[in-house]
């Protein structure tokens, strides 16, 4: 089948734009036509800078362009990844790009009448562990989850005492059994993540994630072995099979999370396993419970364990598309509809 048409849309998201980023330039939704009738739809991150990158300049590379295979479409990102790379190479172009790999993606699935997950393998996994990113201890425990994760951030000097008591709280309520995890969105930078690791150590903690930034590879390699046996986890800001090779010549990290609507879609995705796999390193793609990571987790060697948010983003992408998976006995499964199974709501866009 032919590209015959690509439009990317920013949906009309309930946010007032303020100083978070994710509030100015949330998700957008992306479509492509062809020949034969069927169209596929993916989401991108980056807002409307990235609803330009695409309707203004990538769609000129794929309109016209023959769609069989899934070979067609690695073919298409690499032209794609090329043609933006003076701009690009990460940031809002690859999240654009993401958006038109998982619209290439559910079009193959429709096409051939099957799930996304059948396009990439056998499946590996028939549900999946999810996990509870949020605050709310008790809701997560009493949803049947086995794991949770909360978020700290670092603010000033108090950040220690913060944290330990977050963690107390955390563990007072679930247990001693549930898996804890936790997040600091950057916030903790290389020097307080050792001692952080000393004062959290009674409330056994799996990963600490997010610690520093993307660009402290170096740190990050020296303060694995400075935490054992608590995990160094992260990937959720960088971009392309290229940023995890990199990450994995540095050491920088025990477990990764490339998400999937930012990384590069489904196409980056399975290349980063394949790094991955060659270094021996776990994958557990962030916001992996939402479609677009869960058929990429059920069909490859990631760990069993899906991210799922309770707070309000989620809600609305839940109003966005119809017949997103919820979370049953603490685990997650996709539909086995054709494509990545879910159907936009056209009243959002
Ligand atoms: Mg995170």
């Amino acid at each position: 089948m032919k590209i015959t048409g690509i439009k990317a849309v920013y949906p009309r998201w309930p946010r007032e734009p303020g100083p978070v980023w994710q509030s100015c330039f949330w998700q957008v939704v992306v479509r492509v036509d062809t020949d034969c009738g069927i169209s596929g739809y993916g989401v991108g991150g980056g807002g409307e800078p990235a609803v330009l990158v695409i309707n203004r300049h990538l769609r000129h590379h794929l309109v016209g362009h023959e769609i069989n295979t899934p070979g067609d479409i690695a073919g298409i990102w690499d032209a794609l990844y090329q043609a933006s790379s003076p701009y690009g190479r990460g940031g809002m172009a690859l999240m654009a790009l993401s958006g038109i790999d998982l619209a290439l993606w559910d079009l193959l699935g429709k096409a051939e009448g099957k799930a996304v997950h059948e396009l990439i393998g056998p499946r590996t996994k028939d549900r999946v562990r999810a996990y509870a990113t949020g605050q709310d201890f008790a809701l997560a425990r009493d949803k049947g989850f086995s794991t949770l994760k909360f978020t700290h951030k670092w603010v000033d000097d108090s950040g220690f005492d913060t944290a330990e008591k977050m963690a107390a709280h955390a563990r007072e309520i679930i247990g001693p059994d549930l898996m804890l995890l936790a997040d600091c969105y950057m916030s903790w930078s290389p020097t307080v993540v050792p001692e952080m690791a000393r004062r959290l150590a009674p409330y056994n903690i799996y990963w600490f994630e997010d610690t520093c930034t993307p660009d402290h590879l170096h740190e990050l390699a020296a303060l694995r072995p400075l935490i054992k046996p608590v995990l160094l986890a992260g990937g959720e800001h960088d971009f392309s099979h290229f940023a995890f090779e990199r990450m994995a010549r540095a050491g920088a990290l025990d477990l990764w999370q490339p998400d999937i609507t930012w990384c590069g879609g489904i196409t980056a995705g399975l290349r980063i396993m394949n790094t991955a796999r060659a270094h021996g390193i776990p994958v557990v793609p962030h916001r992996g419970g939402e479609i677009w990571g869960l058929h990429l987790i059920v069909a490859t060697d990631c760990d069993d364990l899906a991210e799922a948010h309770s707070d309000q983003w989620i809600t609305e992408g839940e109003k966005l598309w119809l017949g997103m998976p919820r979370v049953e006995d603490g685990c997650l499964r996709p539909n086995e509809s054709a494509g990545f199974g879910v159907t936009v709501n056209e009243d959002l866009l």
